[in-house]
C-alpha cells in the first residue's frame, strides 16, 4: 500500500516514513510521487486546512494520504497567529514574527499559548481520520535558545522549568510536543486498524 506525504518538508518526511513504514506502507513524499501541487491553505481551522490538503492530494491520486496543519495560539491575541503562524502579519522572517508577537504581548500579563497540530490520514479506502495534539505553556518574555525553530525562542512549555523549548534538549520536545502528541494518536489509531 503506497501512502503519500502531503508536504515537502524534509523532517516531517522522515517522521512519517518512520511511522507508517512498520504497519505496512509504502510510503513516499509528494514530490517523490510526481505531485506537483502547492495547496492553498483556505481553511478556517487546522482541521479544515490539513483535510484540504490530504484530500486534494487524495482526488489526484486516489493513494493513502496523510498530511498536518499546525501552529501558535495566543490567548491574549485572540489565539493569534494560529493558522496563519508562518505568515503572520505577513513577516518573511520567523525572527521578525517572533518579535511581532513580543512586541504584541508588550505589557501584557496574560502570556498562556499552546501549539497545536492537526494530522489528517485518509485510509486506502479514502475514509478521512483527523488527530489533534496540543502544548499548554506561556510566551516569554524574551527569546531565549537555539534549538528547535519557529516559535519555540518564545515558548515556555508546561513542565519545562521555566525553560523556553529552544533552550531545551531537542528530546524534551520530541516526547512532550503537540506534534508528538497527535503522533501518538494516529499511531495508537493505526494499531488497531
Ligand atoms: P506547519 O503547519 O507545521 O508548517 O507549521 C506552521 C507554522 O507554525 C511554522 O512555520 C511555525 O511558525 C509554527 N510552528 C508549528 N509547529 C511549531 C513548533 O513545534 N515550534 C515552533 N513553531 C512551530
Amino acid at each position: 500500500m503506497e501512502l503519500i506525504i502531503a508536504s515537502g518538508n524534509k523532517g516531517k518526511i522522515k517522521e512519517f516514513k518512520d511511522i507508517f513504514t512498520p504497519f505496512g506502507y509504502t510510503v513516499v513524499s509528494q514530490k517523490e510521487k510526481g505531485v506537483d501541487l502547492d495547496v492553498e491553505e483556505t481553511g478556517a481551522t487546522f482541521e479544515e486546512n490539513a483535510v484540504l490538503k490530504a484530500k486534494t492530494i487524495y482526488e489526484k491520486t486516489h493513494c493513502a494520504v496523510v498530511s498536518d496543519d499546525s501552529g501558535l495560539e495566543v490567548a491574549a491575541l485572540n489565539n493569534e497567529p494560529g493558522i496563519y503562524s508562518a505568515r503572520y502579519k505577513g513577516l518573511e522572517t520567523e525572527q521578525e514574527r517572533r518579535q511581532a508577537i513580543l512586541a504584541a504581548l508588550a505589557g501584557q500579563q496574560d502570556r498562556r499559548a499552546r501549539f497545536v497540530t492537526c494530522l489528517c490520514f485518509i485510509d486506502p479506502q479514502g475514509q478521512t481520520h483527523l488527530f489533534r495534539g496540543e502544548w499548554q505553556g506561556t510566551i516569554a518574555f524574551e527569546a531565549e535558545g537555539s534549538n528547535g525553530f519557529g516559535y519555540d525562542p518564545i515558548f515556555i512549555a508546561e513542565n519545562s522549568g521555566g525553560k523556553t523549548t529552544a533552550s531545551l534538549p531537542i528530546s524534551f520536545k520530541e516526547t512532550h510536543s503537540h506534534r508528538a502528541k497527535a503522533v501518538a494518536k494516529l499511531m495508537k489509531f493505526l494499531k488497531t486498524q
